[in-house]
C-alpha cells in the first residue's frame, strides 16, 4: 500500500513537473507569435453593417479611424520599447565574447524597427486617405475594398482582384 501511495506521488510530481515545462514552452511561443504579429492588428470589435447602410459613412470612417489609430499606437510603443532594451543592454558592458550576439541581435531589432517604422509610415497615409475620402476604395479601380478586407488589412489600397493581378505581374517580371 505504502508503495503505491510512493508512485501514485512520485507520477504526481512527474505531472506537475511536465506542466510546468508545457507552460514554458507556451510562454516562449506566445513572444514569438507578438513579436511578429505587428503586421496585424485585432484588437477591435469586427463592424456589423446595417442593411442597406452607405459604404464608407461616417461611422464606418470612424471605425477604420480607430482600429488605424490603436495599431499605430501599439506600434510605436513597440518601438519605445526597441529603444529602450537596446539602451538597457548596451549599458551592461557585455564581455567581448558576447558582443558578436549582442549586436545580431541589435541588427534584428533595427530591422524590425525599421518594418514598423513603414508600417506607421502606412498608417498614417490611410489615415489621411480617411480625411480626404479616399480610404476604402481600390486606388486601381475604384471599387469598394470591403469591410471585412480593410479590417484584416487596415492599410490595403487595392481591391483584392487588383492585389492579385499586380502579384502575378512581380512574379512574372520580377517587378
Ligand atoms: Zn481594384
Amino acid at each position: 500500500m505504502a508503495v503505491k501511495k510512493k508512485a501514485v506521488k512520485a507520477a504526481a510530481k512527474k505531472a506537475v513537473k511536465k506542466k510546468a515545462a508545457v507552460t514554458k514552452k507556451a510562454v516562449a511561443k506566445k513572444k514569438v507569435v507578438s513579436a511578429s504579429d505587428d503586421s496585424t492588428y485585432t484588437n477591435f470589435t469586427p463592424y456589423k453593417e446595417k442593411k442597406g447602410e452607405e459604404y464608407m459613412n461616417p461611422k464606418q470612417v470612424e471605425h477604420f479611424r480607430a482600429i488605424l489609430e490603436g495599431w499605430k499606437k501599439q506600434l510605436m510603443d513597440k518601438v519605445d520599447e526597441t529603444v529602450h532594451h537596446m539602451q538597457d543592454e548596451a549599458a551592461n558592458f557585455p564581455d567581448p565574447n558576447d558582443r558578436a550576439s549582442q549586436e545580431s541581435e541589435f541588427a534584428m531589432e533595427l530591422r524590425t524597427r525599421d518594418r514598423e517604422r513603414k508600417l506607421i509610415k502606412k498608417i498614417d497615409e490611410s489615415l489621411a486617405n480617411l480625411d480626404s475620402g479616399d480610404y476604402g476604395f481600390c486606388e486601381s479601380c475604384g471599387v469598394e475594398i470591403g469591410i471585412r478586407r480593410l479590417e484584416a488589412r487596415p492599410t490595403a489600397t487595392q481591391c483584392i482582384d487588383c492585389k492579385t493581378l499586380n502579384e502575378i505581374r512581380e512574379k512574372q517580371f520580377g517587378k
